[in-house]
């Protein structure tokens, strides 16, 4: 596993819709490897390959209970996800993100969302996430289509430290 180099705003990179993967061998497997290694190492709790500089839909997501901090944390790897059901309603939530060091900002999400995707071996395989888990998955399938949370954000500021959670 390689720790890769996290590309920041204003990379163009990150504003490219990525391209779809239709060959699922070693070569993926490497990414998807080395995007944990690269999220664990941030840390974040999801990474989108066009934060690495790869513009394909390949997201990480690595995320806890968020009531209960016991339960051992969940790794989530999808290849071209995407959301096939959203809830309407939606709630406000605090977002960083490793490619807009620095920032946050507060962003309305889909409280439930339906992800479907394909698995690193290529076997269709289907999510469903609610609160946080949700926002993480939204937040790096935005990715994957060119999109920042900046955009969607209603206001965005420098926090102090402690209050960082980059995502
Ligand atoms: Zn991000």
């Amino acid at each position: 596993m390689t720790l890769r180099e996290l590309n920041a705003f204003p990379d163009q990179v990150l504003r490219q819709p990525a391209q779809p993967v239709k060959k699922f061998g070693e070569e993926l497997k490497t990414l998807v490897d080395d995007m944990i290694e690269t999220m664990r190492d941030a840390p974040g709790v999801g990474l989108a390959a066009p934060q690495i500089g790869i513009s394909k839909r390949v997201i990480v997501v690595e995320f806890g209970n968020e009531e209960d901090e016991s339960i051992p944390k969940q790794l989530y790897v999808v290849i071209n996800p995407e959301i096939v059901r959203k809830s309407e309603d939606q709630i406000v939530g605090i977002e960083g993100c490793l490619s807009v060091p620095g920032l946050v900002g507060e962003v309305d999400r889909s409280q439930i969302v339906t992800v479907s995707g394909q698995d690193v071996h290529g076997e269709k395989i289907k999510i469903r996430a609610q609160g946080w888990l949700a926002r993480i998955f939204q937040h790096e399938i935005d990715h994957i289509n060119g999109v920042l949370y900046t955009d969607r954000a209603q206001n965005i500021w420098q926090p102090d430290p402690e209050e960082m959670d980059s995502i």
